[in-house]
């Protein structure tokens, strides 16, 4: 069987403009050409699954059944920009957290790679086919620590100093669109 190559996709900062513990529908914005970028991955027959660390959780500030409807509403933003994206994983834990259930040592948060190899069984990717993009070190190197080729998204909270120093980054572009434009072909 022809296994699938897939984006990874961080969430806030890559997707989304980052609002720190983002915690309510109402305060997603997409980022300019991401919706864009996300059109031309899944033409060219990528799948597109989102991987996000969400520690708000174990910090108390929202709770999961509210994440959900965050997430509903970030998939029927880009379904109104005609655009779908295959599967969400994330990760709630943290090891401060102050919520107990959620706070634990896991295996999951980026830059673990658990999330991705978790994606890349259920929905059958071949990781070194695959690209994982953010906006941050853990997404580099979760993508690395899975396998992938990780993308660098060089927003407004990182000079060039900073991006060259990231370790575990192949690429660097500013946003999705560019990044989809270097390997759709
Ligand atoms: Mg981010
Ligand atoms: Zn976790």
């Amino acid at each position: 069987m022809n296994k699938n190559k897939a984006v990874f996709l961080d969430r806030d900062g890559t997707i989304v403009v980052h609002e720190p513990y983002l915690s309510s529908p109402d305060q997603l914005k997409l980022l300019p050409n991401a919706a864009e970028g996300i059109r031309l991955f899944k033409e060219s027959g990528y799948l597109v699954i989102v991987i996000t660390n969400q520690s708000g959780i174990a910090r108390g500030f929202f709770d999961e059944e509210r994440l959900t409807l965050i997430h509903k509403k970030l998939m029927s933003m880009l379904k109104d920009e005609g655009v779908e994206i295959d599967d969400i994983y994330y990760c709630p834990h943290y090891t401060e957290g102050v919520v107990e259930e959620y706070k634990l040592d896991c295996d999951c948060r980026k830059p673990k790679p658990k999330m991705l190899l978790n994606a890349a069984k259920q929905h059958n990717i071949d990781l070194t086919q695959s690209l994982m993009i953010g906006d941050s070190e853990v997404d580099m190197q979760a993508g690395k620590n899975a396998g992938c080729t990780s993308v660098l998204i060089r927003n407004g909270c990182l000079d060039d100093s900073n991006s060259n120093s990231i370790s575990g980054t192949d690429y660097v572009v500013k946003d999705l669109l560019e990044a989809a434009r270097l390997f759709v072909r």
